[in-house]
Formats: structure tokens, C-alpha cells, sequence
């Protein structure tokens, strides 16, 4: 459903939290259980349309539909993988659009949620970087990937929700759009929500971090760092961000995450570039920074786009690089390549954006011709 034009914006109600759905309510002169009606036909019914919300009373139905909406992203297309993994292009703003990723899994069904139109991090070996940076989400625009999933998807036929595990590594670097994706995470974890345990929805990001130690205070939700080098002189080159903020400092961020969080341990994903970070000297050197801390190493073979000049390490080197961080006492997995077939795969999503503005960090702000 789309907000219909009209002179008072309705509020979408995708993009509130109990709280602050509890405190619209009430604005509207209902009573605070009114909420709770209202979160379980948004929630656990995916129910869109206040008509079909039986249990409402006809004149709070009528009077939601006079200031409230409930409005999804619009799905431009899909594509499914022969894998199953399915791929959702959503339309924004109506010529920009992102990508949402569902990869079904033995016992378990993940969706890969998009946090920007783009993004401005400009990691050298990420497609999503090559589209520039148009602008965050909102809140309601991140919970609406996860209802239309949900929707799309439904229930197994045992009764538990088909997308059991919420990721943001899609398109955008979530902590930079920390104002939403916090909310948005809360909405996820909510028992009236979406009600994924908080081990299952989890934040990956390229190392913002002072946002890191912000939402070690305010959140309880899994932490990703994409890691990808095990030193500062690689890392530059790989990830610009770490120019701000080095290993040293991205890792006390991590530990300092886990203490507060009691939380289990931080995974770091690592891409594997054929020459520039697979060598067994690489590996040594992640030991040295992890070996003894609560980290799991997600090793990603690089999923190559148009254009790159990387290419995916051998499949004998990134068994031997694993060998190496576990003979040594790190955790450490190969990612499965899934989707790759519908460029679903990590760092290949590109959505559609136009009208960007291109920051590059570390230099001059560059702005890219804006598209029709
Ligand atoms: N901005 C966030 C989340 C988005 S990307 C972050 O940086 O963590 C999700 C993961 O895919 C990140 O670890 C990212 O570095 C990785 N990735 C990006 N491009 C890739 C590529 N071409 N091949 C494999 N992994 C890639």
C-alpha cells in the first residue's frame, strides 16, 4: 500500500517503536491496548490494510485511516537464484532503488537488508561503492524490507517465520545511519515486533567507531566488522575508514562491544583477494590480533563485479589460510558464495542510484552527473 498524496503526511506506522506507537495511539485519544492490537496485525500478520483488522473497533479503523498508513517499499523485481536465494530490487523515491537478499539455509532463512541508497564508504573491492552515496533510509523504509520479506515469504509449515536471522549487509554502512537503523534494529528484536532473538539480528559494519561504542550503550544486537586486512598499511588501501580509525583502536571498540553487550564474540568478516591479503604472512598476523579474544573469522571468497581488479583467491588458498587462523586457535569459516548467479552475492548489490552525491573519504567530494 502507498501513502495516498494528501496535504497532512500520514505517519507510517513501519517506522515507529512500541514506544512511540503506544504514544501515537494515545494521541489519537485511544487507549494505550489499542497498541498492542495494532503491533500484532502489523507484526505477526503482516496485515497492511486497517479493514481487514477485525478486531479493531470500525471507528479507530476509521479514524487510522484518516492519519496513518502503513506503507512498504515497492518491489521493482525478483530474481531467484538456482540456489533459492532470492533477490528483491526495491523502487525509493521513484528512479532509485535497493536490494534486499533472502539466502535460505539448512534450519534457518537469512534476510540481507540494504541500510542506504548507496554508500559512501568507498571500500576499493565493494560494487555497492562504485554507485556513489544518495541518502539513509528511514526507519520505516528499513523495517519495510524485513515485513515484505516476511510477507513474501510467510511461515514453514511448522509455523515459525521463514526469515529467522536479519543481517544489514546489504547496500549502506548501517552505523552511519545510526539514527534509523537503531530503531529499526528495536523494531526487529521487539517480542511485539518481528521478535528475532537479538543474536539473530546483527549489524555489520566497515569500523565507524565511535558509533561502535555508541550502540554498545543503547542496543543488544550482534556486531560484524569487516575486517579484511590484518594491518593498518592493507587496511588503508582496502578500507578508507580505517585512516580514521586503525586496527588498534576498531578492536578496542570490539572488545569494549562485547564486555558491555555480554555478548558471545564479534565476528569479523574478511573478503579473500587473490594476492593482496591471502597469504599465509596475512594470516599469521590475524592471529597475533585475535588469537585469545571472543572473535569468529567469516572468511568471504571476493565475489568480482564489472570493472574490478580483484580477483577471488584460489579455493586452496583460502583453505590454507583458514587452517592457519585454526591451528592457531581463531575461529574461522568460509562463507558459502550464495545467489551469485543473480549478483546477490556479497558486495555485488547495486540497487539503482541516481541522483548521487559521491564523498570519498580521505578527499575532495566529488558529485556524479545525476541520471534521469
Ligand atoms: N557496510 C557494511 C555492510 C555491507 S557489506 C560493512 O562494511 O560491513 C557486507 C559484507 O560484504 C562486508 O564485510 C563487505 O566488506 C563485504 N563485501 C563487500 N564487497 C564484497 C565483494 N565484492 N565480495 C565479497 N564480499 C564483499
Amino acid at each position: 500500500m502507498n501513502a495516498s498524496l494528501d496535504s497532512t503526511p500520514k505517519t507510517n506506522l513501519l517506522g515507529l517503536t512500541r514506544a512511540e506507537l503506544d504514544a501515537f495511539v494515545v494521541g489519537m485519544g485511544e487507549k494505550p491496548f489499542r497498541a498492542r492490537q495494532l503491533l500484532k496485525w502489523l507484526y505477526k500478520r503482516c496485515v497492511a490494510d486497517f479493514d481487514q483488522m477485525t478486531d479493531l473497533a470500525k471507528t479507530f479503523r476509521e479514524h487510522l485511516k484518516e492519519v496513518a498508513v502503513v506503507s512498504t517499499p515497492e518491489i521493482t523485481t525478483v530474481q531467484v537464484s538456482a540456489d533459492g536465494t532470492r533477490k528483491w530490487l526495491l523502487a525509493m523515491d521513484g528512479t532509485q532503488g535497493i536490494e534486499t537478499v533472502f539466502i535460505p539455509e539448512p534450519g534457518r532463512g537469512t534476510l540481507c537488508i540494504s541500510s542506504q541508497v548507496g554508500c559512501a564508504m568507498d571500500c576499493t573491492f565493494c560494487s555497492t561503492a562504485q554507485q556513489g552515496f544518495n541518502r539513509n533510509l528511514t526507519v520505516a523504509e528499513i523495517v519495510g524490507q524485513v515485513w515484505l520479506a516476511n510477507r513474501e515469504l510467510g511461515f514453514e509449515p511448522g509455523g515459525d517465520r521463514v526469515v529467522t536471522n536479519v543481517v544489514f549487509m546489504g547496500m549502506g554502512e548501517p552505523l552511519a545511519n545510526y539514527r534509523n537503523v537503531v530503531p529499526a534494529a528495536e523494531i526487529m528484536m521487539d517480542d511485539l515486533g518481528f521478535d528475532i532473538s537479538r543474536r539473530r539480528v546483527t549489524v555489520s559494519t566497515s569500523g565507524l567507531v565511535p558509533q561502535m561504542v555508541r550502540l554498545a550503550e543503547e542496543t543488544n544486537c550482534a556486531l560484524a566488522v569487516s575486517l579484511h586486512a590484518p594491518n593498518d598499511a592493507l587496511r588503508d588501501q582496502l578500507v578508507p575508514i580505517n585512516r580514521k580509525h586503525p586496527i588498534a583502536e576498531l578492536l578496542d571498540a570490539c572488545w569494549l562491544y562485547v564486555n558491555k553487550q555480554n555478548a558471545r564474540s564479534i565476528t569479523f568478516e574478511y573478503v579473500m583477494l587473490d594476492g593482496i591479503n591471502d597469504q599465509p604472512e596475512h594470516a599469521r598476523e590475524l592471529v597475533q590480533l585475535l588469537k585469545g579474544r571472543p572473535a569468529k573469522v567469516n572468511l568471504i571468497p571476493f565475489n568480482p563485479f564489472p570493472g574490478t581488479r580483484y580477483v577471488r583467491s584460489s579455493a586452496a588458498a583460502i583453505e590454507r589460510f583458514r587452517e592457519i587462523l585454526n591451528n592457531n586457535g581463531v575461529i574461522a569459516t568460509t562463507r558459502r558464495t550464495r545467489g551469485d548467479d543473480i549478483d546477490a552475492a556479497c558486495g555485488q548489490l547495486v540497487g539503482r542510484v541516481n541522483d548521487r552525491t559521491t564523498v570519498r573519504l580521505g578527499s575532495k567530494l566529488i558529485s556524479v552527473a545525476v541520471q534521469p
